[in-house]
């Protein structure tokens, strides 16, 4: 099949509408590194979902960018803190996630779960502080982790082989940031189910691309989902959807289905709107470069950020930041692709600052930062 044919990785339509230019913006690994550019996007028309071309050229970049995998690397391996938006409490993201859970899914005193790519434990540790009678399984395709999960109270193993290999039924199966690297990810789900109890929990958390147009950049990244497209791939897969959103966690979507006690519903359909709000994100993200070289013309640049819409900007432009600004203290005083991260008191006089994040939250941002640096002036996208 000729590249231009590429069909939908994942319900096999052909072909792809594909996103004029992409190719020419650099992108950013999902640990958060630039990555040279070189990409393919499109929508499928037939199903909703926006997505990478899947080529032999995106699977060896995959794989290239897994075997460097560096988790958390920005915060010394401390997870990232997630602010909920209600209390304005910052807190590790796997404790967000689970408290929505339980008090979703009102999960029974005992029970038993699986964590897929559960890579150093984070989200079972969580499980493991709040679902005290449960037992826990990890899985994680090398075993680098492995002493490290194994020792969280509750966990039986950590396996490292197919689904099919690990033995017994399960009553939550939870997909942390993982089914958005899986191409045919409805294929993939139909295993998952297999291994869920009747009645049993699906939990699948991923970027929301439709939100964020940021996440279109992530060069490992086989899916750029919508809470619709989520929808209709994990409902494809024959389980019942009871909630897609961002909820539980700002920029992300949430996902909560369970597996049918009887015949599996109809199918989700993704709103046309979503896919094309997704799809579009390439318009935005061309006027961003354009604004940024601008501002770079007009005095010292710095980005406000550090994580991926601010790696991937500052790689566009050939590294015109003089330095970057994050709120995050794990960040602070740390330096991104070798030049200073400052907190917002230290930001030099006079300089200008693009916050490189969705319109509404750098918006947001801005309003919060100028009366504090009147001295700065920030720009939204
Ligand atoms: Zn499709």
């Amino acid at each position: 099949m000729s590249e231009m044919n590429q069909p939908c990785h994942n319900c096999g339509t052909a072909p792809l509408r594909r996103a004029p230019g992409y190719e020419n913006f650099f992108r950013v690994t999902s640990d958060c590194k630039p990555w040279p550019t070189g990409g393919q996007m499109g929508l499928c028309e037939a199903c909703g979902l926006v997505q990478a071309v899947t080529d032999s050229r995106w699977e060896n970049e995959s794989r290239e960018i897994y075997t460097r995998y560096d988790i958390y690397h920005q915060s010394g391996g401390i997870e990232q803190t997630v602010f909920n938006p209600a209390t304005g409490k910052g807190r590790a993201r796997s404790d967000a996630i689970v408290e929505g859970l339980t008090q979703t899914a009102k999960l029974p005193e005992r029970g038993r779960l699986l964590d897929i790519g559960c890579g150093n434990g984070a989200f079972l540790r969580a499980c493991s502080r709040s679902l005290a009678g449960w037992t826990f399984c990890g899985s994680e395709f090398d075993t680098r982790h492995r002493a490290t999960v194994e020792a969280i109270p509750g966990v039986e193993r950590l396996y490292s082989g197919s689904l099919a290999e690990i033995p017994g039924e399960f009553d939550v199966i939870s997909l942390i940031h993982v089914l958005e690297h899986i191409p045919a990810p409805t294929t993939f789900l139909k295993q998952v189910v297999t291994k869920l109890k009747p009645g049993g929990w699906l939990l699948v958390e991923v970027p929301d691309c439709c939100i964020n147009p940021f996440f279109l950049l992530v060069a490992d990244h086989a899916s750029h989902f919508s809470p619709g497209s989520l929808s209709t791939v994990v409902g494809g897969a024959g389980f019942e959807v009871l909630q897609a959103g961002d909820a539980w966690v700002a920029k992300e979507i949430s996902l909560l289905a369970r597996k049918p006690v009887g015949a599996a519903p109809a199918i989700p359909v993704c709103p046309p709107a979503q896919a094309e709000q997704t799809y579009n994100h390439w318009k935005f993200l061309n006027e961003s470069i354009a604004k940024a070289k601008a501002l770079a013309s007009g005095g010292t640049l710095g980005i406000f950020g550090t994580s991926i819409g601010a790696t991937w900007l500052d790689a566009q432009l050939t590294n015109v930041a003089a330095f970057f600004v994050d709120e995050d203290p794990h960040r602070v005083g740390k330096q991104h692709e070798g030049r200073p991260i400052h907190a917002v008191k230290d930001i030099p006089a006079g300089a200008i600052v693009f916050i490189v994040l969705p319109p509404a939250l750098a918006q947001r941002i801005a309003e919060r930062l100028r009366p504090i640096r009147p001295d700065v002036n920030f720009v939204t996208p």
